[in-house]
């Protein structure tokens, strides 16, 4: 039997590799290079404890036969890892938008819109729940 034979009967109803695992690899070789900053021995030390358990969490999701409690982990870590990203997207285009637009969440439906930049106190109608608010953009 050759080896990547043996290596798919090993890994025959075990969870794989996934995104949060992956995610974990990058924790863990984040914290690797961090380490080479750190010259006190103590610290350095407990990073790279830091960075075992970051690795051996990995591995034992990857190695787990509990592929159903696994896949749920990886799904709510996807569901935290897309909220952090539109955060900072919206971020990002708050900023590029900054002189023509202002973003307000509509207060029913919490939708984010982009609103055109007029100063005062308007009402808005938001587009996905059809709900009328007022807004106030001051500068
Ligand atoms: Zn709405």
């Amino acid at each position: 039997m050759g080896f990547m034979q043996k290596f798919r009967q090993f890994m025959y109803g075990r969870n794989g590799f996934d995104t949060y695992s992956f995610f974990l690899f990058i924790i863990a070789f984040g914290v690797s290079t961090a380490n080479w900053f750190v010259w006190d021995r103590l610290a350095s030390l407990i990073l790279y404890a830091v960075q075992l358990l970051f690795l051996g969490y990995a591995i034992f999701r990857i190695l787990s036969k509990s592929v159903h409690k696994r896949s749920a982990e990886n799904r709510t870590f996807l569901k935290v890892w897309n909220a952090v990203k539109n955060f900072f997207i919206l971020q990002k285009n708050r900023i590029r938008d900054i002189k023509k637009y202002r973003y307000r969440k509509c207060k029913y439906c919490k939708a984010t819109l982009r609103l055109k930049r007029r100063r005062g106190k308007h009402t808005v109608k938001c587009p996905k729940c059809r709900g009328e608010f007022k807004v106030n953009i001051i500068v």
